[in-house]
């Protein structure tokens, strides 16, 4: 049955692109569903590791302020210090400016979709979209309904739908796979950790178990970490799936080893894929816009995607309403502001991510170690926020300006 009367924008997905969305375009005052086909709480593979660029996010977008993420529960550790291995060696160690926190999606996605359905947007859980016609600017759901909208965003992940309903010449297969990652993901109670870790690693992890671990060849084209979570142990890798292939498993058991957990290589990590690089130049089609995952959205080095799931669907809801209010083609806005907001600082953090993984392919393990120790903070700032990946100069507005 059509949904009557039409919504000024119909959301698929509700992880943190789709409730930003849904949160700021309900806050402009239109009619938002936001379709999401799980039901709350619920989990998403991820290390949820919070730069200090999301924290900020979270503030001024969400008017969340650390406070109040650790009144919401958001905030379930803290990393103050941190750990950089190639391999086996140690080439940065230290205590952090300002720290990376860490978050439970569970709880994450389920506060910010409240967060949207308080501003004002219709939250349909357990509803999934299994079809969009891009023309009439109508989606199909799992309980054969049908909601028409004047902008259709797709926000649902990595899988999405809605990008697998774009024709080829928006999204290139082939393009989208040649960056794509894959990872492995194993979250261990933190009182096994301490009662099976055997302390004879080649990577020794710090005694209290609170120090975030990074350590890059632990699979080609990416790296591993250890993130610590209050009661819990997040041990994952990932990399360019096209550069590792069949290989995952076996790296992800060697990286037990490595960190002295070899007493957990029988169980069953999660595999999930993940953005690496793969964002699409151009995710519009007619009136539906991509964010997140879904439009390939997150940093080429380390994978992370909270950040860019959540300013990629700022840019689109601001490209939504400048549609709403002007007529203006919300594609063509919201790939403008792409183009002068992220796609550049993606650009740049691709190159750096060339630079390293080539030395690293090539075994130039000792310019690679002198390069990372002499930007070291400024890679730090970069990935924090506070600095462009393009000449690590300082930029205020950086990850905050729109227009
Ligand atoms: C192993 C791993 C570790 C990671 N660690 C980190 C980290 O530490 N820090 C970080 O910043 N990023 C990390 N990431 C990346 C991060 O998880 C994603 O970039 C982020 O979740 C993207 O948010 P999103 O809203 O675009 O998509 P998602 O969070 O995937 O949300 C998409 C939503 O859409 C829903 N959906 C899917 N299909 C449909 C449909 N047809 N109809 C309706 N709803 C649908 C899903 O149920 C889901 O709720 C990690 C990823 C992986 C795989």
């Amino acid at each position: 049955m059509e949904k009557s009367p039409d919504y000024d924008v119909v959301i698929a997905g509700g992880g943190p692109a789709g409730s930003t969305a849904a949160y700021l375009l309900a806050g402009f005052g239109y009619r938002v569903a936001l379709l999401e086909k799980q039901r709350y709480p619920r989990n998403k593979v991820c290390g949820g590791c919070l730069s200090q660029k999301s924290v900020r996010f979270l503030d001024r977008v969400f008017h969340l302020p650390l406070p109040a993420l650790r009144q919401e529960g958001l905030i379930d550790s803290t990393g103050n210090g941190y750990a950089l291995y190639i391999e086996s060696r140690r080439v940065l160690a230290g205590a952090l400016a300002e720290p990376f926190y860490f978050t439970r999606r569970e709880r994450y996605d389920a506060c910010l979709a409240r967060k949207a359905a308080e501003a004002g947007a219709e939250v349909h859980e357990g509803v999934a979209v299994t079809a969009i016609n891009h023309a009439r600017r109508t989606v199909t759901t799992s309980d054969g309904d049908r909601y028409a909208a004047r902008v259709i965003i797709g926000a649902d992940g990595i899988h999405s739908r809605v990008r697998r309903s774009f024709p080829v010449a928006a999204v290139d297969p082939e393009e989208w796979k040649r960056n794509l990652g894959w990872a492995l993901e194993l979250t261990i109670p933190r009182r096994e950790v301490e009662a099976l870790a055997t302390g004879d690693g080649a990577i020794p992890l710090c005694n209290d178990l609170a120090t975030p671990h990074l350590v890059f060849a632990a699979c080609r084209w990416g790296y591993g970490w250890v993130f610590p979570n209050r009661e819990e142990i997040i041990v994952g890798i990932g990399g360019l799936l096209r550069k590792n292939r069949k290989d995952f498993p076996g790296q992800f058991a060697e990286f037990l080893k490595a960190i002295g957990l070899g007493a957990f290589a029988d169980l069953k990590p999660a595999g999930y894929p993940l953005p690496f690089g793969n964002y699409i130049p151009a995710p519009a089609h007619e009136a539906t816009l991509l964010v997140g995952d879904a439009g390939g959205f997150a940093s080429p080095i380390l994978g992370e995607g909270i950040f860019y799931a959540h300013r990629t669907a700022e840019l689109a809801a601001h490209a939504v309403d400048r549609h709403l209010t002007t007529g203006a083609p919300p594609g063509e806005t919201y790939i403008a502001l792409l183009n002068r907001r992220l796609i550049p600082e993606l650009e740049a953090e691709a190159a750096l991510r060339n630079l390293i993984y080539r030395c690293l392919d090539n075994r130039m393990h000792l310019p690679l170690m002198a390069f990372m120790k002499a930007t070291n903070s400024r890679v730090i700032d970069a990935v924090q926020g506070s600095r462009s990946f393009r000449g690590f100069r300082r930029d205020d507005d950086l990850h905050t300006a729109i227009w």
